[in-house]
């Protein structure tokens, strides 16, 4: 079925509408009409193939919900008209340890993402959520509990928000602990919120000054303009976890000198140059370790939008249409974003 759909077809073009095909739903598929899809970093990198390996035409986007439009004579757990979301994985190989474990995202055989990711369907690799329907495998579609009306700020939990919980969860972030979020964007706007949520003391870290009063209306208890190396030196030594989401190169040093003993700095952020190398005495010295995470595995996505519709944690978004694509990915480079670019799928029906 063609359906219309927002992409680019090499690095240095700029996204345009194109049509593309959607499978019909076999057996154990659904067929999602997509209401909003959230802008990611990692679309950018993506699309403008900085991590290398870009399949074109490039359709990004996998922070998808919608209503179901159409099932396979197999799916029971959905049923036409349901609001669902689509993350960051539409198929993983459900055999290997990770599958078996839950954690579809560390599949040993690869997962396929969202988008850009091998398939058997035309192109031949995956096209994202700049789109106006979607099918996918049952298995990797998440009910959504929330009011209708949030849709739209729901869609970004499909990836900054998992991306940000999973890590928190894994590091046992809850009460008495010390919680630092490096980078307020998509992804920390959703770390702090979440971290506050989970009953921790949230310290915000950010380079942009105008982002201080933001920060603590998100839940962060205390806010570091962390150029400002005095502000930085008064939490030396005190963080059980620092979460960075920075999208680009930088220094990590400075992050795990706030660690406390035993503490952990988490990479989330994948910048297109490599971070330089960090000083290995902050690490040695007191037993600190530097970790990463990956979005997270379908039931641990379930579970974080349940919390976050328990909880009424939704993203703060600005809605844009999807020929404000290119400008809105001009300003997320700049920092300039409050707090993620939602697309109105809607915008996408003129061509
Ligand atoms: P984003 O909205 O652009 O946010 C990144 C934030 O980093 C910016 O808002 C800014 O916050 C800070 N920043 C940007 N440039 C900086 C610089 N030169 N130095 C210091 N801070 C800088 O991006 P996002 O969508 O949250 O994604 C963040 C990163 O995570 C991307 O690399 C993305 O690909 C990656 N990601 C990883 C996963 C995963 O599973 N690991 C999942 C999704 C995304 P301040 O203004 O507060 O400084
Ligand atoms: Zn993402």
């Amino acid at each position: 079925m063609t359906t219309k759909a927002y992409g680019a077809h090499a690095a240095d073009q700029p996204l345009q509408a194109m049509d593309i095909e959607r499978r019909a739903p076999g057996p154990r598929d659904v067929q999602i009409d997509i209401a909003y899809c959230g802008v990611c970093h990692s679309d950018l990198h993506t699309v403008r193939s900085e991590w290398g390996g870009t399949r074109y035409p490039c359709v990004p986007g996998h922070e998808i919900v919608g209503r179901v439009s159409a099932l396979g004579g197999e799916v029971t757990r959905f049923a036409i008209g349901d609001v669902v979301g689509v993350g960051c994985l539409v198929g993983s190989c459900q055999r290997c340890a990770s599958c078996a474990d839950n954690l579809e995202q560390y599949c040993e055989n690869g997962f396929i993402g969202t988008y850009n990711g091998r398939t058997d369907d035309a192109p031949g690799h995956t096209l994202g959520g700049y789109s106006q329907r979607i099918v996918v495998d049952d298995k990797f579609v998440l009910q959504i509990r929330h009011p209708e009306a949030q849709l739209a700020a729901v869609a970004p939990l499909l990836c900054a928000g998992i991306t940000t919980y999973s890590p928190l969860r894994h590091w046992n972030v809850g009460p008495g602990k010390k919680v630092g979020i490096v980078g307020i964007g998509g992804l920390g706007h959703m770390g702090i919120k979440i971290a506050h949520a989970m009953g921790a003391e949230v310290v915000a870290f950010t380079t942009s000054e105008g982002k201080r009063q933001d920060a603590l209306d998100l839940g962060a208890g205390a806010v570091v303009v962390s150029r400002n190396k005095d502000e930085m030196r008064a939490h030396a030594g005190s963080f059980d976890v620092i979460l960075d989401t920075v999208a680009a190169s930088h220094s990590l040093d400075a992050f795990t000198a706030l660690l406390k003993r035993d503490g952990t700095l988490v990479l989330v952020g994948v910048p297109e140059h490599p971070h330089p190398t960090p000083n290995i005495a902050n690490l040695i010295f007191a037993r600190r370790t530097i970790a990463g995470s990956l979005i997270g595995g379908l039931a641990e996505t379930q579970e974080m939008l349940d919390f976050c519709a328990d909880k009424g944690i939704v993203a703060e978004i600005e809605m844009i249409s999807a020929q404000q694509i290119d400008e809105a990915y001009e300003r997320m480079l700049k920092s300039d974003v409050k707090y993620r670019f939602v697309i109105d799928s809607a915008s996408m029906a003129g061509g």
